[in-house]
C-alpha cells in the first residue's frame, strides 16, 4: 500500500465559492525527491489555498523548505532556503477523472524546480571563490533552465 496522500482535494466540497485552506509541513520524503548531493533539513511548509470556478480547480500555493547542498566552488555542505510564493494552478474539470484531486505531483514540480544549478556558501562570498574567479563568470550567468519547465496543466 502506498502512503496515504494528506494533499487530496475533494472538488465536490469546492461547490458554491467553497475554498479550501491547504496548510500542510511535509516530511521531505513524502515528496521522494532525489537529486544528488541535495538533503532536506526541515519539512516542506505548504500553505495556500483551493477553489472551483466554472471549469476549473484552482490551486494558489506557497512553499518552503530548507535544503542542504554543497557549495559549487569549495564543496562545504552549506544551507540552502527554497521557496515559492503564490504559484498558481488551474487544472481542467473535464480533465479530471475522478472527484478527488491529488496535488502531490504539483507540490513534487514546485520544490524540484527551486533546486539552484549553483550554490556559493557564505552567502556568496566562498573562501575558496577568487581561486577559479574566471570560472566564475561563466557559471554565474548561466540561469537554470528548468525554471521554465513547469506545467500548470499536468497530466492526470
Ligand atoms: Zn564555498
Amino acid at each position: 500500500m502506498p502512503m496515504e496522500s494528506p494533499l487530496k482535494i475533494f472538488t465536490e466540497q469546492l461547490r458554491d465559492g467553497k475554498r479550501e485552506e491547504i496548510e500542510h509541513a511535509l516530511p521531505p520524503d513524502f515528496l521522494a525527491i532525489q537529486e544528488p548531493d541535495l538533503t532536506f533539513h526541515s519539512p516542506i511548509h505548504l500553505k495556500g489555498e483551493a477553489y472551483a470556478t466554472d471549469d476549473y480547480l484552482v490551486l494558489q500555493l506557497s512553499a518552503h523548505t530548507e535544503v542542504q547542498m554543497p557549495c559549487s566552488i569549495c564543496n562545504e555542505m552549506t544551507f540552502i532556503t527554497l521557496k515559492t510564493e503564490e504559484i498558481y494552478h488551474t487544472i481542467f474539470f473535464c480533465d479530471l477523472t475522478s472527484t478527488t484531486f491529488d496535488f502531490t505531483d504539483i507540490v513534487r514540480e514546485e520544490i524540484v524546480i527551486l533546486i539552484p544549478q549553483f550554490v556559493e556558501c557564505q552567502q556568496g562570498a566562498c573562501p575558496d571563490r577568487t581561486q577559479i574567479s574566471k570560472f566564475m563568470k561563466n557559471k554565474a550567468v548561466s540561469t537554470p533552465s528548468s525554471a521554465e519547465n513547469h506545467f500548470p496543466f499536468a497530466d492526470l
